[in-house]
């Protein structure tokens, strides 16, 4: 299995996941597209691949930055999307998709909490705080390795510690610095919705996941959804490092412009 970020941030999300497939026809699934149809395929191109490739769209919530280019997607080139009742009506009502989408099976309804399958690839979904309809996030195994993949919350639970433990590579955001976010020129109300329990999860907070989380088998680390107006990958290092310091494994950076590329497991 592999995996690769076409961006990440505040400006657009979209991850792949590709399984390894003995008969050559591996499946490839995207989690999130929150890019114009023109730079998701330019991203994709980058990647080795075109929509044509995909079989389907997972949508954590229901932001623009994660949804804003999935039903464009869908649309033009017929990519099936996965989605909750919860996100996909929240998307009805802003617009950007219609209801009849469900009954023609251009969208399928995941419950948040129940696993299925495309293809070669095992998909657990789970549920995080955050302020959007019916969010979820995800674990994805092909029956070898363990994907995990949590953006978009704002703290933890012990529901996602079990969730995310014993995964081979563990994409977990690390959205602000506490410190930036509180000294930045943001209105004190987004600083709230930031830093509260539906926003999102600062360096440290990420740090207490990450260092709760069983950590036996991993060996890709990924810090993204990093701001760029109140994040710095030295503040992520510097307070990720004791659990850096005892980690043998790969560790980068997603970001926005350049994403992330292939990683196999
Ligand atoms: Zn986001
Ligand atoms: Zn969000």
């Amino acid at each position: 299995m592999r995996f690769c970020a076409l961006g990440s941030g505040s400006e657009g999300n979209a991850w792949l996941l590709e399984s390894k497939s003995s008969d050559g026809r591996p499946t490839r699934i995207m989690i999130d597209c929150g890019f114009t149809l023109k730079e998701t395929v330019a991203r994709l191109a980058l990647r080795g691949l075109s929509p044509a490739d995909l079989q389907g769209v997972l949508v954590t919530h229901e932001h623009d930055d994660h949804v804003g280019g999935v039903f464009k997607l869908a649309r033009k080139f017929g990519v099936q999307i996965y989605s909750t009742m919860g996100t996909f009506r929240a998307s009805v009502q802003a617009g950007l998709v219609d209801q009849k989408w469900l009954d023609e099976d251009k969208v399928r309804v995941f419950n948040p909490e129940r696993a299925w399958t495309i293809g070669d690839l095992h998909i657990q979904p789970f549920t995080v705080p955050h302020d959007a309809a019916e969010p979820a996030q995800f674990t994805v195994t092909d029956g070898v390795h363990r994907f995990g993949i949590m953006t978009d919350c704002g703290r933890s639970t012990p529901h996602i510690i079990k969730h995310l433990s014993g995964c081979d590579a563990l994409v977990l955001e690390s959205n602000h610095d506490g410190e930036m976010l509180s000294r930045s020129e943001y209105p004190g109300s987004l600083k709230k919705r930031i830093s509260g329990d539906y926003g999102h999860l600062s360096n440290d907070a990420a740090h207490e996941i990450l260092a709760a989380v069983e950590k036996a088998s991993l060996r890709y680390l990924v810090a993204a959804h990093l701001s760029k107006n109140t994040n710095h990958p030295d503040r992520v290092l510097n307070s990720w490092s004791q659990t850096l310091n005892g980690y043998s494994g790969e560790f980068r950076f997603a970001d926005q412009a350049n994403g992330l590329d292939w990683q196999t497991l």
